[in-house]
């Protein structure tokens, strides 16, 4: 199989035009070297995948270029051009990686290069990227070059994490902070790539894929590639929404219109309707937040700029708006972030959400100002809705908890005593909605298990075994689990050691999403392996390609390729593949 490049590295930009966002950034670097005022040491510091190493390539290009154009671009055709672009086999530009190269020897490697002066060309530029990284000895030996560097030696470092700087670094370096990158950029440029790739795309979608990167291009358009792979090259809002775990926005619409016309019982209705498609209801109490402030920016024309959605979204929102006082609007934020803040630490999470949206459906009550009279409710529910859905009896529980189970099985003594219910768990059986057949609780309900690891010796990991135990987790999830599942079964679980394995996914968004899990994923395997010290590590490896699946067109390019018979084939009978 070939290799297919991801998106952020064949889209990166080579020319200080085309790169995304930063504009002012941009310009006064340009400057700086149209006007020959070279700093020694640069410091690039901003936030994951907004630009920095790609500048500082760009940067160390441009200086040693021989034939640099009026605008102030390489020209991308003398020979440290083309040596440059031909995948940095230039013997000019030396790229550090500080997070997996940060011992003394390392640094003193770099420096002992440093020495040498360039053989063609201008510059020797040095790019050190997560500079914070670096050993506290490698910093100090860093310093000693940094103090007298050789005219010829440009240093850039890039850092995510300015603050880890020391001081007498920072006070040798020229600062330039990258900023996280607008929606709008995003999704430009979103566009600009799937035009490139063939792929038809709806803004909406890709509204959403720069939503979910939070201002970090190469996060964008990792996302954007699984997406693409995932629907086949047409990137439909259904289809990215789906993939991405993500609750339509026109639920949002049609919760404020309940909230406005107090319609709770039906908002009720509806909430169970997303929780019963699996998901959270934080999920659903942030996207509602984020739904509430659309609405307040779109009140105003001052603050419409602040809307990052498409016109047509823009037309409903402002429809939206129309309707809501600002205090609605106002205290709904209120009340919903009330919510978020509570949400980790409640254990009754969904009366939490419940009682939220009933708060958040009187929001614009006028409340007594003059402190007399205690305020009324209205009731909530009216007779119709009562009668329509019957209470469920209290099934007879034997053993409930809302403890992980891990709490349990270090202490094999509980094994006797006998089981309690908490009176928090008589509304997990209201309430639960827990779809049964989830391998970690086999009946809906978690139950007490104590292994005894006397009578069950503990199992070694392997990587095979572990394998076996996380595609048997995968396989058993249940339908509402499927965007899940198919992360599971595209990344694959390593040891490290007795008691400890390791996953490595392509982005920050699928780390979050084996993150939500992480706890039924972990007690799976603690299960399994009889072993309750069992951890989870989950790393991001931007380079790891994801699975790609070609367009038609592209399939048969690629057969083309492989057999030019084919092409024969198609001019001798005149072919045309649609
Ligand atoms: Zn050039």
């Amino acid at each position: 199989m070939e290799d297919y490049i991801v998106s952020a590295r064949k889209y990166r930009p080579l020319t200080f035009s085309s790169v995304v966002g930063q504009k002012a950034l941009v310009s006064t670097l340009k400057n700086a070297i149209n006007s020959g005022k070279l700093a020694n040491t640069y410091l690039f510091c901003g936030p994951r995948g907004v630009g920095k190493t790609t500048c500082a390539r760009i940067f160390a290009k441009t200086i040693n270029c021989t034939n640099r154009g009026a605008d102030g671009e390489a020209c991308g055709n003398c020979e440290s051009c083309k040596s440059f672009n031909e995948e940095l086999r230039s013997y000019n530009v030396f790229e550090l990686d500080a997070a997996s190269n940060n011992s003394v020897d390392d640094i003193r490697n770099l420096t002992e290069q440093v020495r040498i002066p360039p053989m063609n060309g201008k510059y020797k530029v040095y790019i050190i990227d997560e500079v914070h990284m670096l050993s506290q000895a490698a910093f100090n030996a860093f310093l000693k070059t940094l103090e007298e560097p050789p005219k010829y030696a440009i240093f850039i470092l890039a850092t995510t994490e300015k603050h880890k700087i020391i001081p007498t670094i920072l006070s040798r370096c020229q600062i330039y902070d990258f900023g996280r990158l607008s929606n709008r950029d995003i999704i430009e440029h979103l566009q600009y790539v799937a035009q490139k790739e063939n792929v038809t795309t709806d803004p909406e979608a890709l509204a959403i894929i720069a939503e979910k990167s939070d201002g970090g291009m190469r996060d964008a358009l990792s996302i954007f590639d699984q997406v693409v792979s995932f629907t086949g090259g047409q990137v439909t809002y259904q289809k990215t929404i789906e993939n991405l775990n993500v609750i339509d926005y026109d639920y949002y619409f049609r919760f404020t219109d309940m909230f406005l016309d107090k319609r709770i019982p039906e908002s009720m209705v509806l909430l169970n309707e997303i929780l019963s498609k699996g998901f959270d209801g934080s999920h659903l109490i942030s996207g509602l937040m984020l739904h509430l402030r659309n609405l307040m920016v779109s009140r105003d024309a001052c603050t419409l700029p602040l809307l990052e959605v498409s016109d047509e979204m823009r037309e409903r929102y402002k429809a939206q708006a129309s309707r809501c006082t600002p205090k609605f609007l106002y205290r709904a934020l209120k009340i919903c972030n009330n919510c978020d803040l509570n949400y980790r630490i409640s254990k009754k999470k969904r009366l939490l959400v419940e009682l939220t949206l009933i708060q958040v459906a009187q929001a614009d009550e006028d409340d007594d100002s003059s402190g007399r009279k205690p305020k009324r409710l209205k009731p909530i529910f009216n007779k119709a809705l009562s009668a329509t859905t019957p209470v469920k009896p209290l099934e007879p529980v034997t053993a409930v908890t809302l403890q992980p189970q891990r709490t349990e099985t270090t202490t094999p003594a509980k094994k006797s005593s006998i089981p309690i219910v908490k009176d928090g768990n008589i509304f997990t059986s209201i309430y639960n909605k827990r779809p049964s057949g989830r391998p970690d609780q086999p009946h809906g309900r978690q139950t007490v298990q104590v292994i005894d690891t006397h009578q069950h010796p503990v199992k070694p990991l392997s990587d095979e075994t572990l394998r076996i135990c996380w595609n048997n987790f995968a396989a058993n999830l249940p339908v509402e689990d499927t965007p899940l599942k198919n992360r599971m079964k595209n990344c694959f679980p390593t040891v490290k050691s007795d008691t400890e394995f390791s996953i490595t996914v392509g982005n920050r968004m699928m780390a979050d999403e084996i993150r939500q899990a992480s706890e039924r994923i972990i007690s799976h395997v603690r299960e399994s392996f009889n072993n309750p010290a069992i951890t989870m590590e989950i790393a991001v490896d931007q380079s790891r390609n994801v699975k790609h699946i070609l367009t038609r067109d592209k399939q048969y390019e690629k057969m083309k390729e492989i057999n030019p018979a084919l092409k024969e084939l198609e001019s001798i009978f005149g072919l045309e593949l649609r």
